[in-house]
């Protein structure tokens, strides 16, 4: 009984030490340079979406005066509203100026291009949609040449532009206490 008793007590023990000093338990060090071969399989690429509002007198598809910050439902329309029947048209501001950050992007510029409609639901779209460009942009593949700070390591880099597109902006949806709602809309250039 005696020698069954102390058996059991070292089987634990052994178990007990096995658990706290597993054989695959791993150093730091050896951790770390795990990690480093892995990452060295990747390259991080970082994008930014960059959104440009634009100085004009109108809206991009209406000719709702552009007044940001004016007071609700002050300047809309039935296009900007997006009411059946009512047909958008460019404001041709908004194309010059979609090319001149294309040129200054060194951007090829698209002598054919197009707008489309994207539709989701998100609480601020007052008209439940959103005119905006999707597969064929105003200007791609452009680039912007930076001389790097000293404090960031110093020279030459040269950043890649993906596109540049015109959308309009969402808009909002402003709830006041009564319960009822206004909305804006108005637009801005989307740079990524
Ligand atoms: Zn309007």
């Amino acid at each position: 009984m005696k020698s069954s008793s102390s058996s059991t007590t070292q089987t634990q023990t052994a178990t007990q030490e096995k658990q706290q000093n597993p054989q695959t338990k791993v150093s730091p060090q050896t951790q770390t340079k795990g990690i480093d071969k892995r990452i060295k399989d990747f390259e991080a690429i970082i994008g930014i979406e960059t959104h440009v509002q634009l100085s004009t007198l109108t809206k991009a598809f209406c000719g709702c005066p552009y007044n940001y910050g004016a007071q609700p439902n002050t300047s809309i329309c039935p296009v900007c509203m997006g009411l059946p029947g009512a047909l958008p048209v460019l404001n041709s501001k908004v194309i010059e100026f979609a090319v001149k950050l294309g040129l200054a992007l060194n951007c090829k510029l698209s002598f054919n291009s197009k707008f489309d409609r994207k539709q989701y639901f998100y609480p601020d779209l007052p008209k439940g949609y959103q005119i905006s460009q999707f597969d064929i942009p105003i200007a791609s593949n452009g680039y912007v040449d930076l001389d790097l700070p000293v404090e960031f390591g110093g020279g030459h880099r040269r950043f890649g532009i993906t596109r540049v597109h015109m959308e309009e902006d969402a808009g909002k949806l402003l709830h006041s206490g009564n319960g009822s709602f206004s909305q804006e809309i108005i637009y801005s250039l989307c740079l990524y």
